[in-house]
């Protein structure tokens, strides 16, 4: 890139990223709407209703687990967004208080803002929802087999070493917990759409980093992120490799394939 985001040493790497968040963590919403025409908001509600959180139906739950409510780490999940659905949904579909929701990202700033966004909801300095600062390539702060749900949204492409996230997402799940991850990902078979998209990502999305963010280089870092993510396959084929089982297919595509959703189990 021509910011040589490839070409420098992968601790230099991770600050500039985190650079990047600590950039837009005030802007981040508007910049998402604006970015996607507002379908992150659709995409999240799907992805949250299809995870079905506090449901009694937990694989994971052995008989001898006495906890009530799922343990979910978001991890990436600075500002809140999947955790505030996911305890909404526990409560108002499942009828359920005890699911929790510890959100870990690595930039303190986005935390920052996701616990401020926290002071609208019902959960607030309650023991429902947690704050964590961690790296989701090495959180020694989490014990093995201790989470339900494993959730990563819109994050995992951000990282320096993929794989690494992955076996450690495999390490905190409990046997049967899932992992549940929502990425941008790549257009499938509509030809002049992806081209329409691409011109679209690299044109559009700069420009309103610029004008509405004042700042094109992170939001051109974005779009750049998005480009390099493996295809739906080749991530599918590193979940596996951390030692998930996959159901079905694998993942399931959204608006063409612009994002999707994969999906590993535990055994
Ligand atoms: N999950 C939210 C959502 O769906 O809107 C926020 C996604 S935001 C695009 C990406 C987040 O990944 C940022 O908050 C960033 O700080 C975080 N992040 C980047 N690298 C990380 C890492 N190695 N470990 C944990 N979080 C990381």
């Amino acid at each position: 890139t021509h910011f040589g985001f490839e070409n420098i040493p992968e601790a230099e790497k991770e600050q500039r990223v985190g650079a990047v968040f600590s950039s837009v963590a005030s802007s981040y919403d508007t910049m998402n709407d604006l970015m996607s025409l507002g379908i992150h908001r659709l995409w999240k509600d799907h992805f949250v209703r299809s995870l079905n959180p506090g449901s009694p139906s937990m694989l994971s739950r052995s008989a001898d687990d006495k906890e009530k409510g799922w343990n979910i780490l978001d991890v990436a999940g600075g500002s809140g967004d999947i955790a505030f659905r996911m305890l909404d949904h526990a409560t108002n579909i499942n009828n359920d208080r005890d699911t929790r929701v510890t959100v870990a990202d690595i930039n303190a700033d986005m935390l920052a803002e996701g616990r401020k966004r926290s002071l609208d909801t019902p959960y607030y300095n309650t023991k429902r929802l947690s704050f964590m600062v961690a790296n989701a390539e090495h959180m020694p702060q989490v014990p093995d087999n201790s989470v339900d749900l494993y959730t990563v949204s819109f994050g995992i492409r951000n990282f320096t070493d993929k794989q690494a996230a992955l076996n450690e997402a495999y390490r905190v799940l409990k046997p049967g917990g899932v992992f549940a991850c929502m990425e941008f990902s790549k257009v499938q078979n509509f030809d002049l759409f992806n081209e329409v998209y691409k011109r679209w990502s690299f044109s559009a999305i700069p420009l309103i980093g610029h004008l509405v963010a004042g700042d094109r280089a992170s939001y051109q870092y974005l779009v750049e992120s998005i480009e390099r993510f493996p295809s739906q396959e080749e991530f599918r084929a590193m979940i596996a490799k951390a030692g998930f089982v996959i159901p079905g297919r694998g993942y399931e595509n959204l608006s063409f394939g612009i994002a999707a959703i994969h999906r590993g189990v535990k055994p």
